[in-house]
């Protein structure tokens, strides 16, 4: 049996969207298993905690069993290497994602070189999602389950 193809999904999902669930439903189909990493840093204070988002992203995809949660701290790179994970599974919505994935994907390679980036392009009608604007929207008391795919 050739070995499975993991994928690490990386991010800080603050909260987590349908924009990111849309990459992971791609994802799994590409892939063995997909593994969605939410990196604590403690110097940044979350809006959501990772204790909440880990249960709404476990409850998201309760359905799939290719499909799992994990929080880490430190380097992806290293988290990667871990959990057997060969690949980071990143979304690109435009030209600034690009700009900046494309020198962490590098970085990362340099830290492992066994890891690649693979990069799916944003459905486009999610591509305007992103986490911090959820956060502000729900700050200020409306409603955001359109842009997720759980209740928060
Ligand atoms: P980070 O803090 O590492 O940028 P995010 O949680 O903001 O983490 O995003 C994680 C990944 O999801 C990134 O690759 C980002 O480009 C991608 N992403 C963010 N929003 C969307 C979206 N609306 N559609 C598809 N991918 C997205």
């Amino acid at each position: 049996m050739p070995p499975k193809r993991i994928a690490l999904f990386p991010g800080s999902f603050d909260p987590f969207t349908k924009g990111h669930e849309d990459i992971v439903l791609r994802g799994r189909l590409l892939f063995d298993e997909v593994v969605i990493g939410i990196g604590q840093n403690s110097q940044k204070q979350r809006y959501v905690s990772i204790e909440q988002m880990t249960d709404c992203i476990n409850k998201t995809f309760a359905a799939y069993d290719n499909v799992r949660v994990e929080t880490f701290k430190g380097l992806t790179a290293v988290f990667a290497e871990t959990i057997g994970a060969n690949y980071l599974l990143r979304g690109l919505r435009n030209t600034t994602d690009f700009e900046y994935e494309n020198s962490i994907a590098q970085i990362n390679r340099n830290v492992n070189k066994n890891l690649d980036t693979v990069f799916l392009i944003t459905a486009p009608e999610l591509a305007y999602i992103s986490s911090s604007v959820v956060r502000d929207i729900h700050k200020y008391g409306k409603s955001v389950s359109e842009y997720l795919p759980y209740e928060l």
